[in-house]
């Protein structure tokens, strides 16, 4: 077979691989990045597809819009405006879970060669993704508080990029919040350097103490000029349902149009019979309620998590206890002689019966091969513990 040329540039990915062994009997898994199907709303669900079914079957089970089903657009832009961001419907698209949001990004800015920053580690299929297109990745280093703000700006006066990606709240893998101060310096930078800034905000709800700051999109009216700069992507999938597929695209009226005018090649609208559910149950308002115990529940995993953490592995490993999404960000500092590549203590830690995903891979450039990223959402506190325990003797 004679393939693409695009397809050189990026190869299946090292956590698809790990995954495969995942099936062992009695593996305690920290390595995916799924929500918890027990804290799925299914009897929610079920009435809204009725629902759905009742009210317009036409509308869930015929073809529909490119930019979405209109009750469906009608509920995200008051979801939003629940959030602090004022967005017309006509100003949003429905896709295909948010990862179709970033492939139109994509498709619609990336030509190859093109230079785009992201955060040093960023979502792995975000890599993949725009370097399909052929997009040269620029790495931003980060720390707790998110990007590093000066040294972004440098990478940006230096390589004048397409795009910058980020991950403002509990990012994937780096569990990291942007500051609200770097929130607004992001934004500035975006006008002074007239680059547009893409915010990917899968998680923004999943807090577990205090709400994380306003969202970019929602800071982008108090900086002027920075809203036609900025390109938002939410999703149902960590909230909701990821099955469901529901994902939408804020972004200035020019991109939104030609990213409309790519889906209609592509999928030619998100499933109507998803969107028509997804609207009877937003409209249904048993978001809020449901959420509180997501929040509640993943809080304690999280807790527990960073308990077992400290006093299993104690200085061998160093992490930031996350103050919501679905992530540890852990690094092996060596301490005791141990060992510092955590690649080799996935590899231990699979013979103990544990996994988690090693760090390097989500590194677009100058991978720190310390690094490993642990999930505590979908096992329940006593297995977060024994699995700990495991990850103690793999070190
Ligand atoms: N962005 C980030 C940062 C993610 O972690 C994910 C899912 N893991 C996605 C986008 C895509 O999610 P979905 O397509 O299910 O909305």
């Amino acid at each position: 077979m004679q393939f693409a040329d695009r397809l050189n540039n990026v190869e299946t990915s090292a956590i698809r691989e790990l995954f495969k062994l995942l099936g062992k009997p009695g593996i305690i898994s920290f390595a995916g990045g799924f929500p918890d199907p027990a804290m799925f709303d299914v009897e929610g669900i079920r009435e809204a597809s009725n629902e759905a079914l009742t009210d317009e079957p036409g509308g869930a089970l015929q073809y529909g819009a490119t930019e979405g089903y209109g009750p469906l657009r009608d509920q995200l832009s008051a979801l939003m405006a629940t959030k602090g961001a004022r967005v017309q419907a006509e100003q949003l698209i429905v896709t295909t879970g948010s990862q179709q949001a970033l492939d139109l990004l994509g498709k619609t800015m990336i030509s190859p060669g093109d230079k785009v920053i992201v955060e040093g580690p960023t979502f792995l299929a975000t890599i993949q993704c725009f370097r399909l297109y052929g997009a040269e990745l620029i790495s931003a280093p980060i720390d707790a508080e998110g990007v590093k703000t000066d040294e972004l700006e440098q990478l940006i006066a230096q390589h004048k990029p397409k795009f910058v990606y980020l991950i403002p709240t509990f990012g994937n893998p780096s569990g990291a919040m942007l500051s609200m101060e770097r929130r607004k310096k992001v934004l500035e930078m975006a006008v002074r350097y007239n680059t547009l800034i893409v915010e990917d905000d899968p998680y923004g709800e999943l807090y577990f103490g205090e709400p994380p700051p306003p969202s970019m999109l929602a800071l982008s009216e108090s900086v002027p000029g920075s809203r036609e700069l900025l390109a938002h992507c939410g999703s149902l999938s960590k909230v909701l349902s990821p099955g469901l597929r529901v994902g939408w695209m804020i972004a200035p009226a020019e991109l939104l149009a030609k990213a409309t005018m790519c889906k209609q090649f592509s999928d030619a609208h998100t499933s109507t019979f998803a969107q028509a559910t997804a609207a009877q149950y937003l409209k249904a308002g048993r978001m809020p309620a449901m959420l509180l115990n997501v929040r509640k529940v993943y809080a304690e995993r999280a807790a527990a998590m960073g308990r077992a953490l400290q006093q299993t592995l104690g200085d061998a490993v160093g992490f930031t206890q996350p103050a919501g999404g679905l992530f540890f960000w852990a690094r092996l500092t060596g301490a005791g002689g141990k060992t510092q590549d955590a690649g080799d203590f996935a590899k231990k830690a699979i013979e103990q019966g544990v996994a988690f995903v090693p760090g390097a891979p989500f590194y677009a450039a100058q991978p720190d091969m310390s690094t490993f990223r642990l999930s505590f959402a979908t096992a329940d506190v006593a297995k977060i513990e024994e699995g700990v325990g495991r990850l103690g003797k793999a070190l």
